[in-house]
């Protein structure tokens, strides 16, 4: 802490002491989360590790001492400190004790060697003898130099109860800033971390929502390959039939035999089933029963928010 001589109020103090270092700022360098530091102390930090945390708010910078440099100085606080460095290596002020202020007053006159001060004018401001009454201070008001050495101390005492009062009232507004600022964190860490929670909420919600929905595509698409596979598979053992008979019953015909042969029976029989089955049918092959994939919209919900 700085010189003997000083005795700033403790929240004073405490707006005017670097978290780092614990001593009065030198250079205070403001961080982009507003806080203060030291340059000093800011450019060691930097070089044992280029992110910072600050102390107050946790907030991350990144540091280098080039970008300490570039910071802008606090420039209020730095001028405050400069005074109180300065005032710490001033030669401590002998104060006058009562008696030796008074001893002053009580002194003869400079004028009437002979005469001591006993008298004080009010209009000239100034300590005189009796002798002086009739000559400078003729005609002026005048009070004993007593009273008017109680009055100066009584007029002086309330002015320094009233200043005192003033600053208690500045101490106590400036703890209530810093306990502000401090509910203002707090609040902050809240609202990120509720931020959060609501994010993970619905990335979480979205995720099994594309999971079923997913899920249900693929029950659908199995669904339709089943039912294809169900039209194909009959489907190939008549072409093949067709296929073969028509082969032989070509290849008995060129024997030219005159009757229906067994084959040619059941060649008639097979074409005569299929195109009658093609017939029946709405469109010339039958189609398999396929199932719409009808997929909603992957929209997050809000309402979760909201609230
Ligand atoms: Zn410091
Ligand atoms: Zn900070
Ligand atoms: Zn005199
Ligand atoms: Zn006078």
């Amino acid at each position: 802490m700085a010189g003997k001589s000083l005795s700033l109020p403790t929240v004073l103090q405490q707006e005017l002491i670097c978290e780092l270092c614990e001593e009065i700022y030198s250079t205070p360098k403001v961080l982009p989360c507003l806080h203060t530091f030291c340059q000093d102390c800011l450019e060691e930090r930097a070089k044992e590790n280029e992110s910072f945390d600050c102390p107050v708010c946790e907030a991350r910078t990144e540091l280098t001492p080039e970008t300490v440099n570039q910071m802008p100085e606090n420039t209020a606080i730095l001028a405050l400190c400069d005074r109180i460095h300065n005032q710490a290596v001033m030669p401590e002020l002998v104060l006058d004790s009562e008696e030796e202020e008074e001893a002053k007053y009580f002194t003869n006159c400079d004028t009437h060697e002979n005469e001591k001060l006993q008298l004080y004018c009010v209009q000239c401001k100034a300590p005189a003898c009796t002798e002086c009454l009739d000559e400078i201070h003729a005609g002026h008001r005048m009070m004993t130099l007593r009273k008017a050495l109680d009055d100066r101390k009584a007029a002086i005492t309330a002015f320094v109860t009233r200043g005192k009062d003033l600053i208690e009232n500045y101490c106590s507004f400036l703890a209530g800033l810093r306990e502000t600022e401090k509910s203002l964190h707090e609040q902050k860490q809240q609202a990120e971390g509720s931020i959060i929670q609501a994010y993970e909420q619905m990335i979480k919600k979205l995720t099994d929502t594309k999971e079923t929905m997913l899920r249900d595509v693929n029950t659908k698409h199995q669904q339709n390959l089943q039912a294809i596979r169900q039209t194909r598979d009959p489907m190939l053992t008549e072409v093949y039939e067709l296929a073969v008979t028509c082969d032989a019953v070509k290849e008995n015909l060129e024997q030219t035999r005159a009757e229906f042969n067994d084959r040619e029976k059941h060649l008639i029989h097979v074409v005569g089933m299929v195109t009658e089955k093609v017939a029946r049918a709405p469109t010339p092959l039958p189609t398999p029963p396929l199932t719409p994939l009808h997929v909603a919209p992957l929209t997050p919900q809000r309402q979760e928010w909201d609230t």
